[in-house]
């Protein structure tokens, strides 16, 4: 896709601090890291999101992320490591490309991933539950 910004990164049109590639995925270190080690993984095609993915390439873009995480894991040596993927601007997509991070945390880091629990009975998560069962089917 012309103006977006993995896209070059993916046809080597502007630089990144690579990692890795094969036939179908890339990593390279965020710009903007939050820790030493940052570093997404994207499918080399343009997807705005993991939904528009084809399964097979879903599969690559995670078996990808592990290999990387594993290295990262390895060779920075934090006390943990969050994987995550963001969708839509409301879950904060800033990048309108397929992504993973790889996010290396070490005790103290001040980070919180923490939510508010929301208030759903028993009854509500039965509901929840059957309904994504039928919506998978
Ligand atoms: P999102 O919020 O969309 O999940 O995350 C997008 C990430 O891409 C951000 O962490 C941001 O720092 C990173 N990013 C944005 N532009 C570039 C770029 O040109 N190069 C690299 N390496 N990372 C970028
Ligand atoms: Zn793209």
């Amino acid at each position: 896709m012309d103006d977006c910004i993995f896209c070059k990164i993916a046809e080597k049109k502007i630089p990144s601090k690579f990692i890795y590639e094969d036939k179908t995925t890339m990593a390279f270190l965020d710009i903007n890291p939050g820790a030493p080690g940052h570093a997404l993984i994207i499918p080399k095609k343009h997807y705005e999101t993991i939904f528009e993915m084809p399964e097979s390439e879903v599969s690559d873009l995670f078996r990808t992320t592990v290999k990387v995480a594993k290295a990262i894991d390895k060779i920075i040596g934090p006390d943990g490591v969050n994987i995550f993927q963001n969708n839509k601007t409301a879950a904060g997509q800033l990048v309108n490309h397929a992504h993973v991070h790889i996010f290396p945390r070490f005790h103290g880091d001040g980070i919180d991933f923490k939510w508010r629990r929301v208030v759903l009975d028993d009854d509500d998560l039965d509901n929840i539950a059957r309904k994504i069962r039928v919506g998978m089917e």
